[in-house]
This record gives C-alpha cells, sequence and structure tokens, in this order.
C-alpha cells in the first residue's frame, strides 16, 4: 500500500530554465534511498529532473509509517 505517496511529492517546483513555479512533477520513479521527478514547465517546455536521496531506503520509512 502506497496510499499517502502523493504527500511526499515536492511541489512549486522553479523551471530551470525561465523560473516560473511547476506545481508538481509530472513523473516520478521510486529507487533505493532515492526518488527521481520529471518536471516539465507549462510555460516554456522545458523538461529537467530532479532526484532526492534518503538516507535510508523508502521501503524501510513507508513500513515504520503503515
Ligand atoms: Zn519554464
Amino acid at each position: 500500500m502506497v496510499a499517502a505517496i502523493s504527500d511526499d511529492l515536492p511541489h512549486q517546483n522553479p523551471c530551470a530554465q525561465c523560473g516560473r513555479l511547476i506545481a508538481a512533477p509530472v513523473w516520478f520513479e521510486n529507487g533505493p534511498r532515492r526518488t527521481a521527478y520529471l518536471w516539465q514547465c507549462v510555460h516554456c517546455g522545458y523538461q529537467f529532473e530532479t532526484v532526492a536521496f534518503f538516507r535510508e531506503a523508502n521501503d524501510e520509512l513507508r513500513a515504520h509509517a503503515a
């Protein structure tokens, strides 16, 4: 169960090209100790990726929260 996953998503990330805020990533991928997010700017069309690193694996954190 990953019902609360949307709460983990970053929001309002500024576009790397034009600086306008992007409400939410269009795609993300969870990996061991990291999550990659793909952002697409609706204003200029620019796409870029950010990666969040965690000290513990995501699965461990979710297991504690469940
Ligand atoms: Zn932009």
